[in-house]
């Protein structure tokens, strides 16, 4: 795509000029694993305070860091899942800075040496798609959280969360609007739970994100000086601050002034940026090789042996989707998305037909998961279920319309929609006979109106199903109801 027809997208007008926005994430995922990075303590969320903590996390003198090689599995997957180079030697760092919460002293983190180097992924914007680069992905040590809301006069420490593994993944500063940063975060998290490497839940703070924003005039070839704005955890925040920081950046510029490359945090409550620290150098962290730490050399065995665990990706299940069932690249994408969808999906048409299921999943059942706020793996209505249901619509058992009040009694206990139909006598009128009969009584009833349709009013005809349908109670078959008309007023 080219840079104008992105740039339209979301650009900010000032008196004579246009700023376009660049953005970079360092998003942090939780690892899915049972153990910590480099102790055996569980990493289990909602655990009371402090029974986590093994000795290296708290970190006792002279206790030793031991690499959980199923957190290196998971990192490298991760990477392969991001079409990445996996490096076969990696190095864990010290990053020194004090933190309360932070027992060490400093962080066991990777820097000059990753695991994961450079990858990509493809967004599905409204206007094409769109390739984000991935800059590197490294392995870090989360750090435990500082409670100040308990005790009135003194900070409060919970180690639950100390040590338990990160991954960084870096983007190059490709993003370009608060909508493609929706879509990137949404893309990374549906990636990581096809793989099963992090469960990307913002509520509990497993996925969340330093969003690095620089502004700069429309032509300019130059990035601007950015800021970086620390642990964003939702997207709807991502995008706020965003659009916040780059109008201040903005005004800066046109009030003559210049950036400072800074460190921000994002006031959720009066939805703006504040300085937290200028920002620091690498230098000042005073990076150096962990000693306790060999350098992390993994085989191409190892390598290879986790790539043939990978299992369908969105992109390729998408691409399938489109091919195999004839989707089209908007349902494909919706249905992709998230894997449990992509499997019900493929579950309720493995009986039915696919247009009908994609309506109904995509239209109907969408709307019953939104509104009482449901994971489709928490579904109301099995896919064995909707696939019976849709069925019954297919081979003319009962009519659209009707399904949807038989959807409608399903939703309470996942009730068989064949029993509904039988015990509420919802079965479609298909008996060419039977329409007949009550087509006659519809024409009998309403002689005037049939002088006028058959002197040229032609939107009568509308009126004259709406009879029939009603007579039948509703249950008359649409197709046979207006074959029968036409040819009645019609002959
Ligand atoms: P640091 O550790 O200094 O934050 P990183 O390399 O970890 O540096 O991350 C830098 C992030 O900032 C990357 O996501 C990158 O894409 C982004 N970035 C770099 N330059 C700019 C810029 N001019 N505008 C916006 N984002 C940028
Ligand atoms: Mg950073």
């Amino acid at each position: 795509m080219d840079l104008m027809t992105e740039m339209k997208d979301f650009l900010i007008e000032r008196e004579n000029t246009s700023y376009e926005v660049i953005i970079g994430l360092e998003v942090h995922a939780q690892v899915t694993s049972n153990s910590k990075l480099f102790s055996s303590s569980s990493t289990k969320f909602g655990a009371e305070p402090n029974t986590q903590v093994s000795l290296v996390d708290a970190a006792f003198p002279g206790m030793l860091p031991v690499i959980n090689e199923y957190c290196i599995k998971q990192a490298i997957k991760t990477g392969i899942g991001l079409n990445a180079k996996i490096n076969k030697k990696s190095v864990f760092d010290r990053k020194n800075y004090f933190y309360a919460d932070l027992p060490q002293g400093y962080q066991i983190s990777q820097y000059k040496y990753p695991i994961v180097g450079e990858g990509k992924v493809i967004l599905d914007m409204p206007n094409g798609q769109k390739e984000v680069g991935i800059e590197r992905l490294h392995l870090e040590q989360d750090a435990g959280k500082s409670i100040h809301d308990i005790d009135p006069n003194n900070t409060l420490v919970d180690l639950n969360r100390s040590g338990v593994a990160l991954m960084e993944i870096v983007s190059k500063p490709d993003l370009r609007s608060p909508d493609e940063v929706n879509v990137y975060i949404k893309k990374l998290r549906s990636i990581m739970r096809y793989l099963g490497t992090c469960d990307g839940n913002m509520q509990e703070g497993s996925l969340r994100a330093d969003v690095n924003v620089s502004v700069r005039k429309v032509g300019a070839t130059e990035f601007g000086t950015r800021c970086e704005i620390k642990n964003v955890n939702s997207i709807k925040f991502m995008q706020m601050a965003i659009i916040h920081e780059a109008n201040r950046q903005i005004d800066l510029i046109e009030n003559g002034k210049s950036i400072d490359q800074e460190t921000r945090l994002f006031d959720t409550k009066k939805n703006e940026t504040r300085s937290m620290r200028s920002k620091e150098d690498a230098h000042d962290y005073r990076y150096f090789p962990d000693p306790d730490l060999l350098p992390l050399e993994v085989s191409d065995k190892f390598i290879d042996n986790i790539r043939s665990e990978i299992p369908e990706l969105p992109d390729e299940k998408k691409k399938r989707f489109i091919e195999k069932f004839k989707l089209t690249p908007y349902e494909a994408t919706i249905l992709v998305s998230d894997i449990e969808t992509s499997k019900y999906f493929e579950e309720v048409i493995k009986e039915a037909d696919v247009k009908l299921s994609t309506n109904w999943i995509t239209g109907e059942l969408f709307a019953v998961l939104n509104d009482k706020n449901l994971d489709i793996s928490q579904s109301p209505i099995s896919a064995k279920n909707l696939s019976k249901l849709i069925n019954l619509i297919k081979d003319g058992t009962i009519s659209g319309k009707i399904a949807k009040t038989v959807f409608e009694e399903m939703i309470d206990g996942d009730k068989d929609p064949q029993k509904i139909i039988d015990t509420k006598g919802l079965k479609q009128q298909s008996d060419p006979k039977a329409i007949e009969e009550l087509i006659n009584k519809v024409i009998k009833n309403n002689a005037e109106k049939v002088t006028e349709y058959k002197s040229g009013k032609d939107k009568l005809f509308g009126f004259f199903v709406g009879q029939a349908m009603k007579e039948s109670k509703g249950k008359g078959n649409p197709q046979l109801i207006n074959k029968i008309l036409k040819e009645k007023l019609n002959g």
